[in-house]
């Protein structure tokens, strides 16, 4: 099933999907690991620094023989792609779905690379999601407001004939120094005056209660990115502050637990069965 025609089933449901960034075998593992147990299809993500990290066809194809030899239904999906070129390249690679990610440009210019990515993307009959307004990226201003307006994401989506958007409505990137404010009212709204499906960025350290609100709301895909990196990291340093085992296989186990713990408690929130 192509993730498009998922994303249908899923909100015809009420339901989101999970998004999960990986960045090396341990984390692919856990997410799996996770997606297994909870019988929950998944959607990995690679951003550019992890393609680079690892290389396009390696990346790639991990995760694709992952997918296949853990037996879950997951699709590969490239994470904020910042030019027509790497989306290119990964939709000839194999990518299920692509995200262009012009939404610092102005809103012509945005709409304009978005379109050409869409029209792309049809050949190979791969998904595109966008993003409108202003989701804080990492080290960026998590005050400054830019919140997606409901008429706007009616005619950018109109405009390019994107699948999916990522909206602004009070979430940021990386973890949060206070609970966030998420709009939830302007989700319904966005959710109203377009079909898109609505993507939510930066729901590391969102609470359970709050995305799954969320997702009642209209939010189909939730994105997971800095809490898988921060609880790998974190358990490894605790566990290698107390030992000096030099046996990476018996060092990264622990670690890939937790994220396995982690995501299998993000996709209880998701799936949304009351
Ligand atoms: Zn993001």
């Amino acid at each position: 099933m192509k993730l498009q025609e998922k994303f249908i089933e899923l909100r015809s449901k009420n339901q989101g999907i999970l998004a999960t960034n990986f960045y090396n075998f341990e984390t692919l593992e856990g997410v799996l690991r996770a997606a297994k147990a909870k019988n929950h299809p998944i959607i990995l993500q690679l951003t550019k620094s992890s393609i680079d990290y690892m290389g396009l066809p390696v990346a790639y194809s991990l995760a694709k023989s992952m997918l296949e030899y853990h037996d879950v239904e997951g699709w590969i999906h490239l994470d904020h792609g910042d030019s027509y070129e790497l989306a290119a390249k990964c939709l000839d690679v194999g990518f299920d779905s692509v995200m262009i990610d012009a939404s610092e440009q102005p809103f012509d210019e945005n709409i304009a690379i978005t379109r050409k990515v869409v029209q792309l993307a049809k050949n190979y009959g791969a998904n595109v999601e966008a993003e409108l307004g202003y989701i804080a990226k990492l080290g960026q201003n998590k005050d400054e407001t830019g919140f997606t307006q409901p008429q706007e994401a009616k005619e950018f989506v109109d405009a390019t004939g994107v699948n999916a958007l990522a909206i602004a409505v009070g979430t940021a990137h990386g973890f949060y120094d206070s609970e966030p404010k998420i709009d939830l009212e302007l989700i319904s709204q966005i959710g109203e005056a377009t079909d898109a499906t609505l993507v939510l960025h930066g729901s590391s350290g969102v609470p359970g209660k709050t995305l799954t609100e969320a997702v009642d709301r209209g939010i189909c895909k939730i994105n997971l990115a800095t809490e898988i990196k921060n609880t790998f990291m974190q358990t490894l340093k605790t566990k290698l502050a107390k030992n000096d085992e030099i046996d990476l296989r018996k060092v990264f186990p622990t670690a890939t637990s937790k994220v396995v713990e982690l995501v299998e408690q993000k996709l209880e929130i998701v799936r949304n069965q009351k």
